[in-house]
């Protein structure tokens, strides 16, 4: 259930109501939308006393959330969820991310030459796995700490902010002090323990779709890091297996507005993984700006024909430059502007 909260209402009644819904048994969760401000009330109790706070000082409404996520829908905060960073930078309702760098951090200058070209280009996010999720036990798994060194040694140096992938609840203290996003990879989306785990922390939240999640199921994984106090949560629609075979996955495009209708969380658009095909991302980034995304990640590396992972789908870096300049056109006709750090 949802207790809307009249406009203007005041921070004591705010508190008051929320104080009641605990004391029902249920979480609250107080939600400030541009609007209203609203109070998610969840749990399994049942949902009749809650009906009687609605004679309470400030509350307008009391309404049930029928879709299974209740704190990402839409329904709850119409207004769209913007995350704002450290140095200014914003993300979501009208604000475009723009995160690109490597599969995996290399080396100091392999990420130093992807920083500066990420940077010249406008991104605001640098991105580089220290620990890889990979199909293969024999493939490259990652730097690991070491890996989050140098990635955090860029961001001192250009100021970009980062973005990494968690692939175990053991490390997710290690890495939140690292980077300034956390990526669940796709493989990840459903490891239920983990997303509780980054529900507890305040570092914002890149959940890649499953290979084959629904979008309900991606919404009820953000839904289980949101329980736990973390709203800041990005949806990355990162492609499907389907069972086409002349690209790696299926960029699922229809993703973008259907999530736009479903939920307030910002979605980013992922071309690299979402076709393994270095010579589709640049149009498939277009398509996903048009489809209404909020952002794209993509992967660059000064020398994709040496990358210990994914170098066929990292753009090299002119390629990136391009992609740069050529999405900046569609970003402003869907209204949207980049915004840079402070
Ligand atoms: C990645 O971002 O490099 C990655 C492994 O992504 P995904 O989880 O979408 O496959
Ligand atoms: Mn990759």
């Amino acid at each position: 259930m949802i207790i809307i909260m009249k406009r203007g209402a005041a921070d004591s009644e705010i508190q008051s109501v929320s104080d009641r819904v605990e004391k029902l048994g249920y979480a609250s969760h107080v939600i400030r939308g541009v609007e209203n401000v609203v109070i998610g009330a969840v749990g399994d109790k049942d949902k009749e006393p809650l009906k009687g706070l609605i004679v309470m000082a400030g509350v307008e409404d009391i309404v049930a959330v029928r879709a299974p996520y209740k704190l990402a829908s839409r329904n709850v905060k119409p207004s769209d969820t913007v995350i704002e960073f450290k140095n200014g930078v914003k993300v979501g309702g009208g604000h475009f991310a723009l995160m690109a760098g490597p599969c995996s951090v290399e080396t100091p200058e392999q990420m130093h030459l992807a920083a500066v070209a990420a940077k010249a280009g406008g991104a605001q996010f640098l991105r580089g796995g220290a620990y890889k999720p990979r199909t293969s036990p024999y493939s490259f798994q990652g730097l690991e700490e070491e890996g989050l060194k140098i990635l955090k040694n860029e961001h001192d140096k250009t100021g970009l902010l980062t973005v990494t992938e968690l692939i175990s609840a053991d490390s997710a203290q290690l890495v939140a002090s690292y980077c300034d996003v956390i990526q669940i990879g796709a493989r990840n989306m459903q490891n239920f323990a983990l997303l509780k785990e980054i529900g507890k922390l305040k570092t914002p939240i890149l959940l890649k779709r499953g290979l084959s999640a629904t979008l309900e199921e991606l919404l009820m994984s953000a839904e289980y890091i949101m329980s736990q106090g973390n709203y800041n949560v990005m949806l990355c629609e990162r492609g499907i297996r389907t069972y086409e075979k002349a690209y790696r996955n299926t960029l699922d495009l229809n993703a973008v507005p259907a999530l736009q209708k479903m939920t307030h969380l910002p979605i980013i658009a992922d071309p690299s993984h979402g076709t393994g095909r270095r010579d589709m991302i640049i149009p498939m980034s277009k398509a996903a700006i048009a489809a209404g995304a909020d952002g794209i990640i993509v992967e660059i590396h000064p020398k994709p024909e040496e990358a210990w992972s994914d170098g066929p789908q990292s753009l090299t870096l002119e390629e990136f430059e391009t992609l740069a300049r050529e999405i900046k056109p569609f970003v402003e006709l869907m209204g949207k502007k980049f915004t840079v750090a402070k």
